[in-house]
C-alpha cells in the first residue's frame, strides 16, 4: 500500500449504501460522515441507497430506522432513496449481458463441496473452478459464476493508496446469482453505482477486498469506474469488527453531536471550532464547518481503527 490520493473528478456524485440488517451503528456512521463530508466539501451530490437485496437477512423496520437516524444526524440526500429490492430487472439485464459475452457459467457445487475442495481464502474457500468447463455429472445448476481472468486488478484508493489483487487466486470465479435466485451484492452495487452516476465511492474498508471484483464487473459490462476511498473500519479493543461486537450499540438519534464529533476525530480531522449554532441548530453548524474543513488526506491509511468499548 502506498501512493498519494488521487484528485477527485468534476461532477462529484457520492453515496452511502447501508444494508438494512439493523440500526445504524457507529462503524457505519464513520463511513457515512466521511462520504457526506467528502461530497459536500466538493459541492457534490450525495445519495442514499438502501441495499435491501438480501431479503432473508433484512430486519423489518431497519431501513426506516436507518433513514430516520441519518436525518437526525443532519444528512440530507439530494435524490430519492434507491431501494435495491426494486432493481432486480436491472441486475438480471446485466447478468444476461455477461452471459451473452460467454463470461458466466452455471455452477452446481454446494457450499460443503467448495469448502472441501477450495483452498482457504480471506473470505472463505477459494472457488476451485469445478464447474468452469461444464457441470460435472449428477450436478444441477445452483448458482451463476463469473469467469475471472488471470490478470490482477489494480487501483489507487484515495485513502488506502495503491492496491492490487489477483481475483483468480484470492477468490476464484465468484457468484453473481445465488442458489436462491438473489443477485449477488457485487453485481448489484456495480449496476447501481453506474445507474446512479456515482463518481466517488467512500465506504468502509471491509469492502476493500471486494473492490477488484467490482472493477472487473465494470470492465466486463463497459461501465465507468468510480474513484474509491476506503475508510478504516471501527473495531473494538479486541480487534473485532464493531458491528459484530458488544460495542455495536446503535448510535443515538436523540443526541447526534457527540457521535458526529467522535467520528470526525477518529477520521483524523482537525477539531472543529465550537461556536454559535446556526439558527440554534448545532448539527447544521457541525456540517457547515465540516464541509469546509474536511481533508481526506488526514484519514488514517489503515484498514482498522480501534475505538474501545462504550
Ligand atoms: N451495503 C454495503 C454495507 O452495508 C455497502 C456497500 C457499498 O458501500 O458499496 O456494507
Amino acid at each position: 500500500m502506498s501512493g498519494p490520493a488521487t484528485a477527485p473528478r468534476a461532477g462529484y456524485r457520492g453515496r452511502f449504501a447501508p444494508s438494512p440488517t439493523g440500526p445504524l451503528h457507529f462503524g457505519s456512521l464513520l463511513a457515512a460522515v466521511a462520504s457526506y463530508a467528502d461530497a459536500r466539501a466538493q459541492a457534490g451530490a450525495w445519495l442514499v441507497r438502501l441495499e435491501d437485496l438480501d431479503r432473508p437477512r433484512e430486519v423489518p423496520g431497519a431501513a426506516d430506522d436507518i433513514l430516520r437516524t441519518l436525518q437526525a444526524f443532519g444528512f440530507v440526500w439530494d435524490e430519492p432513496v434507491l431501494f435495491q429490492r426494486d432493481r432486480s430487472d436491472a441486475y438480471q439485464t446485466a447478468l444476461d449481458r455477461l452471459a451473452a459475452r460467454g463470461l458466466t457459467y452455471p455452477c452446481g457445487c454446494s457450499r460443503a463441496e467448495i469448502a472441501r475442495l477450495g483452498l482457504p481464502g480471506r473470505e472463505g474457500p477459494i472457488y476451485p473452478g469445478t464447474c468452469r468447463a461444464g457441470l460435472p455429472p449428477g450436478h444441477r445448476p445452483r448458482t451463476v459464476r463469473l469467469r475471472v481472468p488471470a490478470q490482477p486488478i489494480a487501483f489507487v484508493d484515495r485513502i488506502q493508496g495503491a492496491q492490487a489483487q489477483s481475483i483468480a487466486t484470492a477468490v476464484g470465479d465468484f457468484v453473481l446469482q445465488r442458489a436462491d435466485g438473489i443477485h449477488a451484492y457485487q453485481l448489484a452495487v456495480v449496476v447501481d453505482d453506474a445507474w446512479q452516476g456515482i463518481t466517488q465511492a467512500v465506504r468502509g474498508a471491509d469492502l476493500l477486498l471486494s473492490t477488484p471484483r467490482q472493477i472487473l464487473l465494470q470492465q466486463s459490462l463497459g461501465l465507468s469506474q468510480p474513484d474509491y476511498a476506503h475508510v478504516p473500519l471501527a473495531v473494538d479493543d479486541g480487534g473485532r469488527k464493531l458491528s459484530k461486537s458488544l460495542a455495536a450499540a446503535p448510535v443515538d438519534p436523540s443526541d447526534p453531536l457527540p457521535a458526529l464529533r467522535r467520528a470526525w476525530e477518529l477520521l483524523g480531522q482537525e477539531t472543529l471550532p465550537l461556536g454559535r449554532a446556526i439558527h440554534g441548530c448545532p448539527i447544521a453548524r457541525f456540517w457547515s464547518q465540516a464541509s469546509v474543513r474536511w481533508r481526506i488526506e488526514r484519514v488514517p491509511a489503515r484498514p482498522t481503527i480501534r475505538i474501545g468499548s462504550h
